[in-house]
């Protein structure tokens, strides 16, 4: 079934469509509401603390206009012989339609002391029974009705879903059968099958998940003969005493793991988590200079060119006592530059390539890659991280991730690797000076900014917005007039964000970088690893939006120099949560907080990308379903895994994708 069958899509609304990532029927009715609106009749002496007023229309309907973009139309509502002053604000286009006599159900708040009802929202028919109406987040190009008229006008063709669920565990659970649990989903008729539809489609995706790490923990244990490795001892404790600096005991700790896993007879399949700044490199470093020693070679791999480079100029500069020949691989090189790159990575000329995951769809031939380094490993999904470790001759694969995660999660989400913990930074650490702030107090950070900028420093704005969409949050476009404005287009004004092409964004970060900017506005896209030595403060606007690991990580981006450093936390909401940040500078901490304090929010923003973003799953939320997943999905791989799979079709498909992008 192709969308353009359905209809109400047309051209228009198919280019909108796929602005939202769907771009097939699957995606379309996999498109779930990320909330639902319970409308329930009440009686209007409870509806003090908002709910649903059903009536008839008793008075003819007037405008007010307050001023310019605000008015409100005000009539009056007979509901079961009370009459009710109606309130509704920028309706005024309403009037016409509402009628004597007519049927109305008004969802808002009553003051009874006033006797008036203030609506949010007004529907033209009369409520009896309860409705269960979808939300869905869209764009400005598709309003919510027209989409669920679309979503309908699909749920009634004849269609198929593939199904993950291993049947005798669908029997196991009573699970409802996936299509019915899908039309559910946007045409729920009760709170309870709702909850049912849910539960399974949360549970078929974490089933998918866990089976995949599952999967790969036990490739590891099987295909694990290891490279012939003599490690010589002296010679790295050498190397790591002419460093500038001595490691921490973490650190120390982690260079023994991973010497230990040189050693022993199983491949290395590590993840180094750390804080920002906790000095994961260095261990990654002295890894690459054991693995040079044994005269293998090694590639290193970064999620952005910007941060390939970074890591290509400091091996560079580590190693520049030593005969390690290193090159950089990206797209902006010529055709012939790659060209050479190859053939000398075929004919062992270089030791170490570094450069973005890009380099794992090159066809690359090591002579003898000893070892894999993935930095920023939470970018990378796991169907990437079988790939890494089938490149070249089962090589040795290290990770890193500067998400802190409590434990527990760690355990289920990186299940398939041993872990190495940083958690103490290197002393002499200033940490960033954290203060929450009230927009009404915003004098107080301009002031601040203005001390900065003369001392020459920089400055990181984050809004959490493009373009205005709504009253309520700041957007990096407006922010620039306003910053602008306050310093008289003195200062010099970058700004980022996630719509502009890849290699722009990376000019203007590596421009920012140079100094050819004083004040970088963006979204979120600033958080991954960039050092721009010389900012000092980073400016967060609706800080309330965002978890507190995500907050953590945004402030890391500040406080890599010796001056002192500023966080300001902007935000009218929900102070307590923020004040952990003000106390703390410890990720593993403040992200157990988050996960305590946070509802039903996404503490893993920065985190769900590749598989583990999810359609419809919240691993906080739903960490029981997690866990019962995994376990259901061991014991689905241990009892195929001999047949290869052979009586369940769609997971030998799973795996063969796994294997594939080899
Ligand atoms: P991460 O990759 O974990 O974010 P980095 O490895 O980039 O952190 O380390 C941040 C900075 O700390 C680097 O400039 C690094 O040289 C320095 N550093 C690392 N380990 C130590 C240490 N033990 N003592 C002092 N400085 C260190
Ligand atoms: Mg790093």
């Amino acid at each position: 079934m192709q969308l353009e069958q359905i209809s109400g899509i047309g051209p228009k609304m198919l280019e909108n469509l796929a602005k939202l990532g769907i771009n097939s029927f699957e995606e379309l009715i996999t498109y779930y509401p990320y909330k639902y609106l319970v409308l329930r009749p009440n009686s209007i002496y409870s509806l003090e603390n908002g709910g649903v007023l059903v009536g008839k229309i008793d008075s003819i309907a007037r405008v007010v206009y307050i001023k310019k973009n605000l008015n409100y139309l005000t009539f009056r509502v007979n509901s079961n012989n009370n009459l009710v002053k109606i309130i509704i604000f920028n309706r005024a286009f309403l009037k016409s339609k509402l009628k004597i006599g007519s049927d109305i159900t008004l969802i808002g708040k009553y003051d009874k002391q006033k006797n008036t009802f203030t609506a949010s929202d007004i529907r033209f028919y009369k409520l009896t029974k309860t409705l269960i109406e979808p939300k869905y987040h869209l764009n400005s190009g598709i309003k919510n009705n027209n989409f669920l008229k679309i979503i309908n006008n699909a749920l009634v063709q004849n269609f198929d879903l593939v199904d993950y669920i291993p049947v005798y565990l669908s029997k196991t659970y009573n699970f409802l059968d996936k299509k019915n649990a899908v039309k559910i989903m946007h045409k729920p008729l009760t709170s309870a099958s709702l909850k049912q539809a849910k539960l399974r489609l949360i549970y078929e995706e974490l089933f998918v998940f866990t089976f995949k790490i599952n999967y790969l923990k036990f490739k590891n244990t099987i295909n694990s003969s290891s490279l012939k490795r003599d490690i010589d001892c002296e010679q790295i404790k050498s190397f790591i005493d002419q460093l500038p600096f001595a490691l921490t005991s973490d650190q120390t700790t982690a260079v023994e793991e991973i010497i230990n896993d040189f050693n022993s007879k199983k491949r290395m399949n590590r993840l180094i988590l750390g804080d920002v700044g906790s000095g994961k490199t260095i261990v990654a470093f002295i890894a690459l200079y054991a693995n040079y020693l044994n005269s293998y070679q090694a590639a290193m791999m970064a999620p952005t060119e910007i941060l390939a480079k970074q890591h290509y100029e400091a091996i560079n500069n580590i190693f520049s006592n030593y005969n390690i020949k290193t090159a950089l691989l990206i797209g902006s090189l010529t055709k012939k530059e790659k060209v050479k790159i190859k053939s000398d990575i075929l004919n062992n000329k270089i030791d170490i390539l570094i450069g973005t995951h890009a380099i794992l769809s090159e066809d690359l031939e090591f002579k003898n890659l000893g070892l894999v380094i993935t930095d920023e490993q939470h970018r990378f999904g796991v169907n990437q991280r079988s790939c890494l470790q089938n490149k070249g001759q089962k090589p040795d694969v290290l990770y890193m991730s500067a998400t802190p995660i409590p434990r527990t999660y760690a355990l289920s989400l990186y299940g398939d690797m041993d872990t190495s913990l940083i958690k103490t930074k290197p002393k002499g650490r200033k940490p960033v000076k954290t203060i929450v702030k009230k927009n009404a107090e915003i004098k107080d950070v301009l002031h601040q900014v203005l001390e900065q900028l003369k001392m020459g420093h920089q400055i990181y704005i984050v809004a959490p917005t493009i373009d205005q969409n709504s009253n309520e949050l700041e957007n990096v476009n407006q922010l620039k007039e306003k910053f602008n404005k306050a310093f008289n287009n003195i200062v010099k004004i970058g700004v980022l964000h996630g719509k502009q092409q890849p290699s722009l964004k990376e000019q203007i970060m590596l421009d920012f970088k140079n100094k050819k900017y004083n004040i970088l506005i963006s979204t979120t896209v600033i958080e991954v690893g960039i050092d721009v030595e010389n900012a000092t403060m980073i400016i967060i606007f609706n800080a309330e939006r965002f978890g507190l690991a995500t907050l953590h990580q945004l402030r890391g981006r500040v406080g890599r120099n010796s001056f002192d450093s500023f966080c300001y936390l902007i935000s009218d909401q929900n102070p307590e949560r923020l004040k952990v940040l003000e106390s703390s500078n410890d990720g593993f901490y403040i992200s157990e907080q988050d996960f305590k304090l946070r509802g039903e929010g996404d503490l893993f923003g920065t985190l769900q990308s590749g598989d583990m973003n999810f359609k419809i799953a919240n691993l906080q939320r739903d960490y029981k379903i997690l866990i019962q997943a995994k376990k259901d999905s061991l014991e689905f791989l241990k009892n195929n895994i001999e047949s290869n799979f052979k009586n369940e079709k769609i997971y030998s498909n799973i795996i063969s994708k796994m294997d594939l992008i080899d």
